[in-house]
């Protein structure tokens, strides 16, 4: 068998263009507002690109760039700017925060209407309590892959490998709202490829490259690999990658490589459908956090 691949740059250009349609429908447009504090290179990335999408959308974006020396009172001052100004529907503030910031007191006191990212424990909670107002992006990504590749979830066995109030939490109560039967592993988890091998979904959310292998997955199992990885050791890079040359060679050039928590070779040949790394569930979470936008400005606006 080889896998369907899950095109997540094709669903998130399907999901941006749906969401610059309801902007047009909108007056004012909704504002974003991103918070990257210091100058960490990965961060600085991640902003750009939602700063790039928002504006592609017409959502109107600002970005505040406090020092990497700022305080939590004062990182909470600018947040309690943002959450009173009524220009701004959706806040988001880069992590990680530098080691003096209390992070948790920070995005404590974004207002949950505008917490976009989806991390508050309100919005948290009400998705617990089956009445999701902002959902977190990556999760809710998954979701879309699903739907709108014809998966269907109502009565299937999913597995949710990782346990993290980002991905792995909500991805499983998402699941579970879609009538899944749902497992959440993690760490501690006994005889972790027995559990998977019952997944006719397999969420991994783990943070390590290419660990879930041929033994985890059901044949015909459909497999979201949220995992991004950068390998640097040339023996993780042969071992993910045996079946592909041309990653191969490209990793002796470059001196690493870019590789999800699922083998891509064993994914590929055991799934009926698989999300490829890159290009499977990267390019959905900005999609959803514009999506969370136009749902926080309306939501604001009632
Ligand atoms: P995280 O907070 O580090 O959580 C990892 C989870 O995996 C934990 O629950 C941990 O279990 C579990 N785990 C670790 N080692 C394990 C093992 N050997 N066996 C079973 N479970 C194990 O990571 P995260 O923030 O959820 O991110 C997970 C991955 O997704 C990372 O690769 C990250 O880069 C990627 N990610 C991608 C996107 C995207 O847009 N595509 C967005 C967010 C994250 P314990 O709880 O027991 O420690």
């Amino acid at each position: 068998m080889s896998g369907r691949i899950l095109d997540g740059n094709q669903i998130r250009d399907q999901i941006l263009a749906e969401v610059a349609q309801e902007i047009v429908e909108l007056s004012p447009r909704p504002g974003l507002a991103a918070v990257l504090v210091g100058e960490d290179p990965a961060s600085q990335i991640y902003v750009r690109n939602k700063i790039q999408a928002s504006e592609k959308v017409g959502i109107r974006s600002r970005t505040i760039r406090p020092l990497a020396d700022i305080t939590t009172q004062e990182l909470l001052a600018i947040v309690h700017e943002l959450n009173t100004d009524d220009t701004i529907d959706g806040i988001l503030v880069q992590l990680p925060l530098p080691p003096q910031v209390d992070s948790q007191q920070v995005l404590l006191a974004v207002d949950p209407a505008k917490d976009v990212d989806g991390f508050h424990p309100v919005n948290m909670g009400a998705l617990a309590t089956g009445a999701p107002r902002l959902v977190p992006c990556t999760p809710a990504g998954l979701i879309e892959i699903l739907k709108r590749s014809d998966i269907p979830i109502a009565g299937k066995n999913a597995v949710v490998i990782g346990r993290s109030n980002i991905v792995g939490k909500p991805a499983a109560l998402l699941l579970l709202m879609e009538n899944a039967t749902v497992t959440i592993c993690h760490s501690r988890t006994a005889d972790l490829p027995a559990v998977c091998r019952q997944a006719d979904i397999l969420v991994a959310a783990i943070g390590r490259g290419a660990m879930v292998t041929r033994d985890y997955i059901k044949p015909g199992a459909v497999v979201l690999d949220v995992g991004m990885n950068r390998i640097t050791d040339a023996s993780e890079v042969a071992r993910a990658f045996s079946a592909n040359p041309e990653k191969i060679a490209r990793f002796e050039e470059k001196g690493t490589a870019l590789v999800g928590d699922v083998h891509p070779g064993d994914m590929a040949e055991l799934s009926s459908a698989y999300t490829p790394v890159p290009g499977g569930v990267g390019p959905l979470t900005i999609a959803m956090l514009m999506k969370n936008t136009v749902r926080a400005a309306k939501l604001r606006r009632g």
